[in-house]
């Protein structure tokens, strides 16, 4: 299907972190625009590239308006970031396309569900939690089983922990690769927490994936390898 594009204007933006943004956009009213938690819209950026477009997923959860939040991070030796970073201040206009894709969440939860995402990957889930949250979908146990490097670099962790104290079924694992058990209480990577948690297959789940391809399909692997199926586990590769 041919994208239709629409300028759409940044009206907020907040630096995370020296290399992780996040930018709020609206769309004009001519496109209508609404979309599903879990969905991503594309950016055409002016760049000198064989390629223009980009892919952001939405970080924010539907509310009925025509704005929403992209989280982004900064690759150095990348084209269209550096290009994001110089050039684009509140104010800006960007063409943009969507909402795309169909990493959303299921019609009725009636299974467990268990994030895995790292860095920026945590967009389309946080996404997806703030949904389940704010609209009561009845749900089961909710895991968010989030992996960076350092603590610093753990998005939305104030917002996570918050959400973990107000929902006893919601269990947020922040684990990180730069600590030890004498530092940290998850340290390492992301998949042993799943695996401990439903590698005896004795709950039902779906997991919903989401970052860069190593993790990505490490994390598919190792679930298919333990009988899994492609309905239980869906996944949003960022690359
Ligand atoms: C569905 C989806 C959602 C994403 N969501 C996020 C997000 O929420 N936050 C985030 O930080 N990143 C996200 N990304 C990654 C993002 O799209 C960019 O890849 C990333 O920002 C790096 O862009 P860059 O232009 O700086 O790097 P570059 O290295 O210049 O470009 C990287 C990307 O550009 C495209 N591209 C460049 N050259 C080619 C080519 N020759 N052929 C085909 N494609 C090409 C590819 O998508 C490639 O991965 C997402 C990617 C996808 C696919």
């Amino acid at each position: 299907m041919k994208a239709i594009w629409y300028e759409a204007e940044i009206f907020e933006i907040i630096d995370e972190s020296p290399k992780v943004k996040r930018f709020w956009f609206r769309m004009p009213p001519e496109a209508n625009f609404s979309f599903k938690a879990g969905q991503f819209v594309m950016l055409d950026l002016p760049i000198q590239a064989k390629y223009t477009n980009r892919s952001y997923s939405i970080s924010s959860a539907p509310t009925g308006e025509s704005t929403f939040e992209l989280c982004i991070v900064l690759k150095e030796d990348g084209i269209g970031t550096p290009w994001i970073w110089e050039n684009i201040s509140v104010g800006s206009k960007i063409k943009t396309a969507g909402p795309l894709g169909k990493f959303i969440l299921p019609e009725v939860i009636d299974k467990d569900i268990c994030f895995i995402c790292t860095g920026t990957g945590i967009a389309p889930l946080r996404s997806q939690l703030l949904e389940i949250f704010n609209k009561n979908i009845p749900h089961k146990d909710i895991y968010m089983i989030f992996g960076n490097r350092i603590i610093s670099d753990v998005l939305y962790r104030k917002e996570m922990e918050e959400l973990q104290a107000a929902h006893p079924e919601f269990h947020f694992i922040p684990v990180l690769s730069r600590e030890t058990p004498e530092t940290w209480k998850h340290p390492g990577y992301v998949h042993k927490y799943y695996l401990d948690i439903y590698g005896n297959k004795q709950k039902p789940v779906m997991f919903y994936i989401c970052g860069w391809s190593n993790m990505v399909r490490e994390a598919r692997d190792k679930l298919k390898e333990l009988g899994y199926t492609k309905d239980e586990i869906k996944f949003e590769l960022y690359d």
